[in-house]
Order: C-alpha cells, then sequence, then structure tokens
C-alpha cells in the first residue's frame, strides 16, 4: 500500500469504484471515464508503480492479470473481441502510477492508437 496512490486508496476502500470483480491477488474496477462500451481496470492489489517496474518476482502475478482479463471479458460478452492496454510512462501516456490494464471492448478499435 502506498499512501499516495490513488488506486491503493481504491484498493484500500476510501475512495470508492464501482468494483466489478476481486480476488486475493486483484481488483477489478470501472474506469471513472470510460472510452467504450466496456472499459474496466484490473489492478494488482500489491503497489507496483508501473508495468517498468514489473520483475520476474511478479510473473504469477502478471499472469494471473491476464488471465482475469481474459476472464472478465468473457463475463461481459465481448465475443467479437476487445483490447488490453497497459499504457507505461509519460510517453505511454500513463496518468496513474499504479499498474493497471484496461480492458476496452463493444466497439471496434482503432490502429494505430494516437
Ligand atoms: P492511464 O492513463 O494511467 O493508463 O489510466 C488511468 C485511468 O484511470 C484513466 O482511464 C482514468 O479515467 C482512470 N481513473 C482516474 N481516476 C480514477 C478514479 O478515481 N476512479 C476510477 N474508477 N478511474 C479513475
Ligand atoms: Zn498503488
Amino acid at each position: 500500500m502506498n499512501s499516495d496512490c490513488l488506486f491503493c486508496k481504491i484498493v484500500a476502500g476510501t475512495i470508492p469504484a464501482k468494483r466489478v470483480y476481486e480476488d486475493d491477488q486483484c481488483l477489478c474496477f470501472a474506469d471513472i471515464h470510460p472510452q467504450a462500451p466496456t472499459h474496466l481496470l484490473i489492478i494488482p492489489k500489491e503497489h507496483i508503480a508501473s508495468q517498468a517496474h514489473a520483475e520476474e518476482a511478479h510473473a504469477a502475478l502478471l499472469g494471473h492479470l491476464m488471465a482475469t482479463a481474459a476472464n472478465l471479458a468473457r463475463s461481459e460478452g465481448l465475443d467479437k473481441g476487445y483490447r488490453v492496454v497497459i499504457n507505461t510512462g509519460p510517453d505511454g501516456g500513463q496518468t496513474v502510477d499504479h499498474l493497471h490494464l484496461h480492458l476496452l471492448g463493444g466497439r471496434a478499435m482503432n490502429w494505430p492508437p494516437g
């Protein structure tokens, strides 16, 4: 827990969020500014600042986040496809410094991203 971190506060419940799924390792909640009909954030409960801070010791946790994204996409009915995004650092457009997967779906996505 990083007491200055917005997403750690959401994990702790001190900032509210529309919680969709939770287990011992991760939390999923709705993005406050959705960019698609389905826009969920999947985060580790452990504070990891970004994908750039990921290490081999996090491998099982990172795999669990990906598997959870797939489970949530199935439960959200995203059978035509979806996009999983990890914005990383300033050039990657990261605005909250707690590693998170965006699960976006319910519309066709563009490529390349902006
Ligand atoms: P990033 O830009 O770091 O990849 O994504 C951060 C995401 O967090 C953004 O999509 C933004 O809308 C979302 N977000 C920022 N503050 C809050 C909040 O207080 N609650 C929720 N649910 N989402 C937030
Ligand atoms: Zn955090």
